[in-house]
């Protein structure tokens, strides 16, 4: 109560971190944000988690970059990470806003006239707004005139998008995590929600409360699983496996949608004759779920007046994660479980924008709203909403840029908001990339681990310091409103963007974000409906949304798919292995993921100070009796080794995990994890294989 006397003012906005969407406000004195609380918005309903509670103070940690940068001459840089993190500005010298802004566009305009359009790339965020990440790509697009713009997406959900897009042909969510009200079956599949998705997780953990039947398929046991009606700890890499069983069951148990199958979908015999061989007793002992178990979740799941399935990045960061993806989508079609209310399919989105980001076109293979670079029609509508003249060709995506930098092709690159330095498989070969750019622009609020390779950098603003519109997995497009000013000469990204532009040539004329967002409606027909007016009063509006007065869709595909004849297409799936299979040299299986204090590379949860309390150092979590193997106890420290580095860390023993397989969170600099993971990418959402490499585990 003696905060609330004392506040200024109370900003409603949005959480800054994941895909939930939670609703919040801030309240602010003296440009500073005192606390936070939850409101009642679509996706939570009041509830907020302890990232969005707390995970706040990160705006005013000493390390926000306060004025654009410019390497020293005599600071080159070294593949190898040397930042010095109590001083990371050592290699750096001060410049003004038209200093920095020029060598920026200088150094980008002299790749480009030396090297043409393929000599450079663009990396947008998707922890941006729509309206940054949509100015991003028009400016990659359309001033550097190449395709190579690509986001965090490729790391998390690429495989789903690629899935969803070939076989129902929309690569969002079907129904809201809200649905789980109305079903009566919930099936979480390669998901840690109440880590990554806590108050998503909080309404799964109610609903099986309430006498849903929750199913939980992990080789990870974790929280969630303690609500599970049934609990499926299949071992890794064998999701295809285990899913083909289960549909071979439905159709062993005469339990498929016939009529559904009929009118909706296409390719029903193909995909039956395929799944003969996976019978249920074959695939037990490879996946390591009992024949009877698979048949009985086959029942249960489609039996169901109502059965929702959501997955998470253990199925979709694997080499075969399209396959994977694919799977979950042919059992829903063949059991009727998509296309009305209480049922369908949820890829739970990571970034608190990377439904937007990818909505928007910040991708290398499509326009806004996925409309194909490669479509003629298609390039020739924004060539004249662009007024300009577009690459025909699908640029390179996230790891295949930094493939194509060592291969001497690409030499200049801006990079707004991300941290590839971090967040790359196989560190040692991503930050050597870096290194070797001859030119490297990068935008954020610290001085990241990728910054740290900069020629130039260009201070940020904060999630709270300015306003826009963020679109979480439930196609929620929310508004974000501006609570604090930013540090020092940061400045606003959309202004950032414009002011580059400007000096890339290209002549736009946008005066904030609601112009942007009045362009992208005439770009996108799926948000055509939703005006800057309705957001600012309503907060929050579900697209599909095309025709203003539209209440928008929460549930899609109820009467046709978005393919062209309207049909959804059965595309099945083979199981394969993952691309480094466990040996004599490197016998343990590693699994990388996040912890529910800290946000993917730790750029800001480790600056925020509750959180890094609560989770202050490195730690990777083995099985008891592995660790009594190897004689080490929890918080004592091991070393972990795969073909591509090195890493030491502190361990807890976990029961989760079983003897042999490691889990390891990425957000630790000191440990950073994707030292050790392989880039080895699923061949059609060209994600990484982030969930599954071998390693050799030691006593420190
Ligand atoms: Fe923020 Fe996600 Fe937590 Fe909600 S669940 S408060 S969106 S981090």
């Amino acid at each position: 109560d003696v905060g609330r006397q004392t506040i200024d003012r109370q900003v409603d906005s949005v959480c800054p971190y994941c895909g939930v969407g939670c609703q919040l406000t801030y309240h602010v004195k003296d440009n500073r944000i005192q606390f936070v609380e939850g409101r009642d918005g679509p996706a939570n309903h009041g509830r907020l988690c302890v990232k969005g509670r707390y995970g706040f103070d990160y705006v005013n940690h000493r390390q926000r970059l306060l004025t654009p940068l410019i390497r020293k001459a005599d600071a080159p840089k070294r593949p190898e990470m040397d930042m010095d993190y109590d001083n990371p500005l050592r290699d750096f010298r001060e410049a003004s806003w038209e200093e920095a802004l020029q060598y920026a566009a200088d150094g980008l305009k002299k790749v480009l006239d030396s090297r043409g359009p393929a000599g450079l790339a663009g990396f947008g965020s998707a922890k941006g707004s729509n309206e940054e990440a949509y100015l991003f790509q028009k400016l990659i697009r359309t001033g550097l005139h190449t395709n190579n713009v690509d986001h965090c997406t490729r790391l998390c959900h690429a495989s789903s998008v690629a899935a969803l897009l070939q076989m129902v042909g929309s690569g969002a969510v079907t129904n809201p995590v809200a649905d789980v009200d109305k079903c009566e079956v919930i099936v979480l599949i390669g998901s840690n929600p109440t880590s990554n998705h806590p108050v998503a997780a909080s309404f799964f953990k109610n609903a099986a409360r309430a006498g849903k039947t929750l199913i939980v398929m992990d080789p990870r046991k974790t929280d969630i699983a303690r609500h599970a009606h049934h609990f499926l700890q299949f071992h890794p890499d064998t999701d295809v496996a285990m899913l083909n069983a289960i549909m071979h069951a439905v159709i062993e148990l005469d339990l498929v949608d016939k009529a559904f199958i009929e009118q909706r979908t296409e390719g029903y015999e193909a995909l039956k004759q395929h799944l003969q061989e996976y019978t249920p007793e074959r695939m037990a002992p490879i996946c390591g779920i009992p024949a009877e178990t698979l048949y009985e979740v086959a029942r249960i799941y489609a039996s169901s007046k109502g059965s929702m399935i959501f997955w998470g990045m253990g199925v979709s960061q694997h080499v075969h994660g399209t396959d994977n993806v694919r799977c979950l989508i042919d059992l829903a079609l063949i059991s009727g479980q998509v296309g009305r209310e209480g049922c369908g399919l949820h890829p739970l989105r990571g970034q608190n924008n990377v439904q937007g980001a990818s909505d928007v076109g910040l991708m290398p293979m499509v326009y806004p709203d996925y409309q194909r670079v490669d479509n003629q029609d298609a390039r020739h509508r924004f060539e004249a909403l662009w007024n300009t003249t577009l690459d025909p060709d699908p640029g390179l995506t996230v790891v295949e840029i930094m493939h194509a930098i060592l291969d001497g092709e690409i030499a200049g690159m801006y990079i707004m908001g991300e941290n590839p330095a971090m967040s790359d498989p196989n560190l040692n070969h991503a930050r050597q990339a870096l290194a070797s750019l001859e030119h490297l622009v990068v935008q954020d609020i610290f001085m990241t681990e990728t910054a740290h390779y900069a020629d130039v950098i260009l201070p940020a603003s904060a999630f709270p310091e300015k306003t826009g519109t963020f679109t979480n997995t439930d196609r929620n497009v929310q508004m974000g409103r501006q609570a604090i000013d930013p540090p020092g000469q940061a400045r606003q990204d959309l202004e950032i963007i414009l002011a580059m532009a400007e000096r890339l040539n290209l002549n736009w004329d946008y005066n904030g974000p609601q112009d942007v967002f009045n362009e992208m409606r005439r770009a996108m027909p799926s948000i055509a409906g939703i005006t800057w007016e309705r957001l600012k009063k309503e907060s929050s509006v579900t697209y599909p949304c095309r025709k203003e007065g539209d209440p928008g869709q929460p549930v899609i595909f109820q009467e046709r798919f978005l393919r062209a004849d309207g049909k959804a297409a059965l595309v099945p799936a083979h199981y394969s292995h993952a691309d480094e299979l466990p040996d004599d040299a490197y016998p343990c299986i590693l699994i990388t993921g996040r912890q529910l204090e800290h946000w993917h590379t730790g750029a800001m949860t480790r600056r925020a100070s509750v959180l890094n309390n609560l989770e202050p150092q490195p730690v990777a979590m083995l099985h008891p009796e592995h660790l009594q193997q190897i004689g080490v106890q929890s918080g004592q420290a091991i070393i972990l080794r795969s073909r591509r580095g090195e890493i030491t860390t502190r361990v807890r023993s976990d029961s989760g995990v079983t003897p042999g397989q490691v889990f390891l969170p990425f957000c630790y600099y000191e440990a950073a994890a994707n030292l050790l993971t392989n880039e080895a990418l699923d061949p059609d959402g060209k994600i990484p294989e982030f969930k599954f490499c071998a390693v050799q585990v030691e006593p420190a």
